[in-house]
């Protein structure tokens, strides 16, 4: 869906691509830098936050458990819900420190399984 708004210097409207938003680039027709805003937030929240944002629950299981917070993410992203691809990229980031968190939690429980395991 494009974005529309307008230039703040000559007030020309302009229409850019979603994936445009935050981004930079010169007006066509007076040459000053415009940055593409996100006028399109107000109206998804109106649609339903649901499917735009991630909720406090949906930010736990990505960071807890990724596997099921990747999953869910692809899940959204198949019906449609732009939070899908929120979910997929925070899950794939937390990967590393979880599989860092579990190596720690596996070490410390073998040492206190194996007080005398000699020196692994
Ligand atoms: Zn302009």
């Amino acid at each position: 869906m494009p974005i529309s708004f307008s230039c703040p210097r000559c007030g020309k409207e302009l229409k850019g691509p979603d994936h445009a938003v935050g981004q930079s680039s010169k007006g066509p027709e007076c040459g000053t830098t415009v940055t593409c805003p996100e006028p399109m937030a107000k109206q998804a929240r109106r649609r339903g936050p649901e499917a735009e944002d991630l909720s406090t629950g949906d930010l736990i299981v990505a960071v807890l458990c990724s596997g099921i917070g990747c999953i869910a993410g692809i899940v959204w992203m198949i019906q449609g819900k732009p939070k899908g691809m929120k979910m997929v990229g925070l899950s794939v980031v937390m990967v590393v420190p979880q599989m860092v968190f579990w190596y720690l939690v596996n070490m410390m429980t073998w040492h206190i399984q194996h007080p005398h395991g000699g020196g692994f």
